[in-house]
């Protein structure tokens, strides 16, 4: 018979319990407590696993001991993953800890036991899995539940900082767990989300994340830390959604598989796409797919060869990486502008099979931001000054500028829709009524002293009044700005 009979409590682990009761009953392990419970397992052997998933029912067991009946918290956990298999990875195989908790409540907590949870959300610090002294991974085995095995000392708490991202992940989790809201902010693309869903989308991104420098996920054999590390990566990307999951597929350009070249890429992006097909039903690689899809049509549309996979629709043929000449092209420059815009990082070089290459989305955006703003003759026509006085303008910093010429550019980038919005400006502080007596006009207020600058200043700030002329028909005209009268003399 069993010298001391604990309860087990509502949110501890059942393997950590049964760990529990072999210490206080004065067994050496958990496996020789549950071999003198009736359990016969070679070598004494306890199954650990079996029971954190429910597979095994120790509830039998437990009641021969004259204890109460229980059965695993993750049970129900395990169960949904196992209908769908979507990660193979959800429980430990070594236990990890909060040593401050175990040291205010004397158990373990069930969702330690969970690969997501790296972190404990009341002490916000990272659960222990490792010894500081030993380098030695913690055990199920062990004999002292706040011990590893041969050391004098508790298990002491992990003192690096944690990442905030890493604390979000675990409450989340958690959350997602006992069915409570968690108050705190997640990233848009989880809403929603079942925690089979949430885990199989982070699992699908650590994968591809660990794949770019050549190694593989194995979230089983990693460290509490290890894990960290990664999930904070992967949890960053789900914050930034999908811009940061567009970028990890772009770095794939640089690194396609081995060096296989552009088949390598390709192979990928088709491994991937496969992946995501098989498992569509479920939200989060749903997600992804949709993103993923996005991704290929936009920027990498010959990746996926349409003849192969026919369940793709591609929109375009158009590939997405350029020669210089295209480039130049494109910009209607010469082709050393385009190293020049290299040079100031408003193009970016992407080297591909030996060759530089350019792409061909950011070249047509700026091609679009040259021709959607203005040149100086443009902006002269436009606001009706003379090239003098819009320089004076310029040099002034009033007229706002995307490019200044220098030994990069040649000519001025005047931002039109700024410019625009300048003009406004000046018409919203025009006076509303009639004008006074004695007023004159731009050249004349001018004439007595103040320079285009100084006027358009005195302007802004209400130290000339003015009326808007109904007459002139170009609404970025300077021209329709009359009737001035000095307000008031600085
Ligand atoms: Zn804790």
């Amino acid at each position: 018979m069993l010298l001391s009979r604990p309860f087990i409590q509502p949110e501890e682990c059942l393997v950590s319990y049964l760990v529990r009761l072999s210490e206080q009953n004065g067994f050496n392990h958990v496996g020789n407590f549950l071999h003198y419970a009736g359990l016969k397992w070679k070598n004494n052997r306890a199954p650990i696993y079996q029971v954190l998933t429910g597979k095994f029912n120790v509830s039998s067991l437990l009641i021969d001991l004259g204890l109460s009946e229980c059965q695993s918290k993750l049970t129900p956990i395990y169960s949904s993953f196992r209908k769908i298999i979507d990660t193979s990875s959800v429980i430990v195989k070594l236990p990890k800890v909060c040593p401050d908790c175990l040291e205010e409540l004397g158990y373990c907590k069930y969702q330690w036991a969970l690969l997501p949870v790296v972190v404990c959300s009341k002490h916000q610090k990272m659960l222990v899995d490792v010894s500081s002294t030993s380098g030695k991974r913690l055990s199920w085995y062990r004999h002292q539940l706040n011990r590893f095995d041969g050391e004098v000392n508790c298990i002491k708490p992990n003192a690096s900082s944690v990442k905030p991202s890493l604390i979000e992940q675990s409450v989340y989790i958690e959350s997602l767990i006992s069915g409570v809201q968690s108050n705190r902010s997640i990233p848009v693309v989880l809403r929603g989300m079942s925690l089979r869903e949430v885990l199989s989308l982070i699992h699908f991104i650590a994968h591809y994340q660990v794949r770019l420098v050549g190694n593989s996920f194995q979230p089983l054999a990693m460290k509490n830390q290890e894990l960290g590390q990664l999930y904070k990566g992967v949890w960053d990307t789900l914050k930034a959604w999908p811009d940061s999951f567009y970028a990890m597929l772009e770095q794939y350009i640089d690194r396609p598989m081995s060096d296989k070249g552009q088949s390598g890429l390709n192979k990928h992006f088709r491994d991937l796409y496969e992946r995501l097909h098989r498992q569509k039903e479920n939200q989060g690689i749903a997600r992804i797919k949709a993103e993923f899809d996005n991704f290929i049509e936009e920027y990498w549309p010959y990746a996926l060869d349409p003849e192969r996979i026919t369940r793709i629709k591609l929109s375009s043929r158009t590939r997405n990486i350029i020669s210089k000449k295209e480039a130049a092209n494109i910009l209607g420059s010469r082709i050393v502008r385009i190293d020049k815009l290299v040079q100031q990082g408003r193009l970016m070089q992407v080297f591909f099979q030996g060759k530089v290459y350019y792409k061909r989305n950011q070249v047509e955006s700026l091609a679009s931001e040259v021709s959607s703003n203005w040149t100086m003759v443009e902006a002269c026509k436009a606001l009706e000054l003379t090239r003098y006085q819009l320089k004076q303008l310029l040099d002034a910093g009033i007229i706002p500028v995307l490019q200044k010429p220098g030994s990069l550019n040649r000519d001025w980038v005047i931002n039109k829709s700024q410019c625009i919005s300048f003009v406004e400006d000046l018409k919203k502080k025009s006076r509303q009524t009639e004008p006074p007596l004695g007023t004159t006009s731009m050249g004349g207020i001018q004439r007595i002293g103040y320079s285009i600058v100084e006027l358009i200043f005195a302007m802004q700030r209400g130290d000339v009044e003015y009326s808007v002329s109904s007459e002139v028909k170009n609404h970025t005209s300077l021209k329709q700005f009359i009737a001035f009268k000095v307000n008031k003399i600085n």
